[in-house]
């Protein structure tokens, strides 16, 4: 067989291989031995374009050339092809201008072929060295670019097929994410409305028997009877004010429409008013005991921090028939802790990390009415002081929740301004 068919034989053989390479080493490793193959050469070379150098990414030959150095573009053969987007051809390289000889004085080369990988816009570039001084023929020159015209589509598909299976990935991932959210927001749209079907049906319907009761009740003697009726309707309507109110709060809070507005306050007489506040709803023999450091003073929105604690206060109340405990002391880092503490029904264990999300019920509260937007408002709002909340919870023994709150508001605010300006 002619050298030329074999090198034609060589090539087919090349493209073959080169069409299973997935990856830019395995590109490397065909090219190198057959850029060798193909002429003949003592050596060859894979060169790489990176940035302003050449960098000699890998190698073939009889005794090491440069693999692993890297060259600035101009002061290299290879560099010279790639910016001129044609083929060098040295007879002796001693004798050509182009030529680093300091570089080459330690090889074994004496004549080079160097070919650009994709001459359009070159990547890279092929060489070929040979130990005797040798004018590389017409036709390896050409078999040389030939083998660097495939390695560029080579390279190009890898890039391709890498690139698709990232976007694809990405695309895969973020469809996912949608799905995920979207099963989310149907499960919180399936538990709000049997939620809002149960908790919502059982004052009306003590609203509808009860104002029916009171038109049957017409004698005059039969006043009690009407009054007890005309107090149900009253706390169902409460009832329901008070449900509508928590969706409110919890949507305002979401949509980010809660403002906060800070002012020096003295903890113990704000306390005490939110206690005092909440007593109508403590059971028969329960109270509602305090444990207030003197003198506190917090610079905080005392609305917001009012409705949180009455969140936390009403939960303990409705959830235990014991005393419940409010306290508030001052942390090491001048930090505030205001803590209520039950001695109630618990929260179970394994459900204790969804405590705070929307909805959420423990299943040991089933007989008790809610409908689990509390204490996801009541993180919301601790996040707006600039607080955080925590609890521990035993089944069957009781509850505490702690928040703990910046001394002033203000003050983190203006740091983190003062963070920003010096950031901008
Ligand atoms: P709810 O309206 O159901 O009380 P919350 O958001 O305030 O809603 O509370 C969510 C759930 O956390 C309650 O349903 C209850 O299971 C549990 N929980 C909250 N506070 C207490 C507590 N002090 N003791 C026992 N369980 C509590």
């Amino acid at each position: 067989m002619s050298s030329k068919l074999m090198n034609m034989e060589l090539l087919v053989d090349t493209v073959q291989q080169l069409s299973l390479a997935s990856d830019l080493e395995s590109i490397m490793r065909i090219v190198r031995t057959v850029a060798r193959k193909i002429t003949g050469a003592d050596g060859a070379t894979f060169v790489l374009k990176d940035g302003p150098y050449c960098y000699y990414a890998d190698e073939d030959a009889i005794s090491p050339l440069w693999k692993g150095s890297r060259f600035p573009l101009e002061t290299c053969i290879s560099g010279w092809s790639m910016l001129n987007r044609q083929p060098a051809v040295i007879a002796d390289i001693y004798a050509d201008s182009r030529i680093p000889a300091d570089a080459y004085r330690p090889t074994f080369v004496k004549s080079l072929a160097m070919v650009p990988i994709r001459k359009m816009k070159p990547i890279g570039a092929i060489g070929n060295y040979w130990a005797e001084q040798r004018m590389p023929t017409e036709e390896e020159v050409a078999m040389l670019q030939a083998l660097a015209d495939i390695t560029a589509v080579s390279i190009e598909n890898v890039y391709v097929r890498n690139t698709l299976e990232e976007r694809v990935a990405e695309r895969t991932r973020e469809l996912a994410d949608a799905l995920e959210r979207e099963k989310d927001y149907n499960e919180l749209k399936s538990t709000f409305l049997s939620m809002a079907s149960h908790e919502l049906r059982t004052p009306l319907s003590t609203i509808l028997s009860s104002s029916w009761l009171v038109t049957q009740y017409t004698e005059a003697h039969q006043q009690e009877e009407r009054n007890k009726h005309l107090g149900r309707i009253d706390s169902s309507v409460h009832n329901l004010l008070g449900i509508l109110d928590e969706f409110l709060s919890a949507d305002k809070l979401e949509k980010g429409k809660v403002k906060t507005e800070t002012e020096e306050t003295r903890l113990e007489a704000f306390l005490a008013e939110t206690a005092e506040s909440i007593e109508g709803l403590l059971k028969p023999g329960q109270h509602l005991r305090l444990n207030i450091e003197k003198s506190i003073t917090i610079a905080t929105d005392r609305k917001i921090l009012h409705n949180l604690l009455l969140n936390l206060l009403s939960n303990a109340i409705k959830y235990s028939e014991k005393d419940v405990i409010l306290r508030a002391e001052t942390g090491a880092d001048d930090e505030i802790f205001i803590t209520v503490q039950d001695q109630g029904i618990g929260i179970p264990e394994v459900e204790q990390q969804r405590i705070f999300n929307k909805y959420f019920r423990a299943t040991n509260s089933s007989g008790i009415q809610g409908v689990g937007l509390g204490l996801n408002i009541v993180k919301h709002y601790a996040d707006l002081l600039g607080g955080e909340i925590s609890f521990e919870s035993r089944e069957g023994e009781g509850t505490s929740f702690t928040v703990k709150l910046p001394r002033s508001l203000e003050e983190r605010y203006q740091s983190t301004e003062q963070l920003l300006r010096r950031a901008v």
